[in-house]
């Protein structure tokens, strides 16, 4: 199934509507999923919200990670609104970004026992980046290796502002092997 679009409305408690923010236009979302190569040939099953709620003009999306250790729980993201109103090119970097939050959470977790990170850990080595932490709470957001992870997705799977990696780590497309690599383990 393909991933799922709902028109803004009522998620949760916790995000208390604050101002009425502009949202993501509706259109442009639908084009930017159109454009993302999905590289589980569609099986992942993701909710997308795009809310006028925000609760710092610091994040522009939130991925769950809601999972257990058996990969189970919901998956999908929501899509904050802005004071601003959203240009396009923020759809084009938010949405495959997290995108690919949701599909780390469901294919690559960082966590669980038994070698469950395995493939994270993988991902890691290919890319050159020393985790410093499981709680990546502590570093700046961009430099936590979740965030860059992200960022490899988009530029991976999506064809939006490959030139746009804010990380010190090499970037993604000069890493020999490594899309084989994440179309092999991303379903
Ligand atoms: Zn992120």
């Amino acid at each position: 199934m393909r991933p799922s679009f709902r028109a803004p409305g009522f998620y949760g408690q916790e995000l208390a509507p604050t101002l009425d923010l502009h949202t993501h236009d509706e259109g442009a979302i639908r084009r930017v999923l159109k454009n993302i190569e999905y590289p589980d040939r569609g099986r992942i099953n993701l909710h997308i919200y795009n809310l006028p709620y925000n609760m710092s003009e610091f994040y522009n999306g939130i991925a769950s990670s809601q999972l257990n250790d058996k990969m189970q729980g919901p998956t999908g993201f929501i899509l904050l609104g802005r004071c601003t109103s959203i240009p396009l090119a923020m759809t084009e970097f938010v949405l495959p970004h997290e995108m690919g939050h949701c599909y780390q959470y469901r294919y690559m977790p960082d966590w669980g026992k038994d070698g469950k990170d395995k493939a994270w850990k993988t991902w890691l080595k290919m890319m050159g980046i020393v985790e410093k932490s499981r709680n990546d709470s502590h570093v700046r957001h961009h430099e936590s290796p979740r965030e860059m992870f992200a960022n490899t997705f988009r530029i991976m799977f999506s064809p939006y502002q490959h030139e746009f990696w804010p990380h010190k780590a090499k970037h993604p497309l000069k890493v020999k092997g490594l899309k084989a690599y994440l179309s092999k383990v991303l379903k």
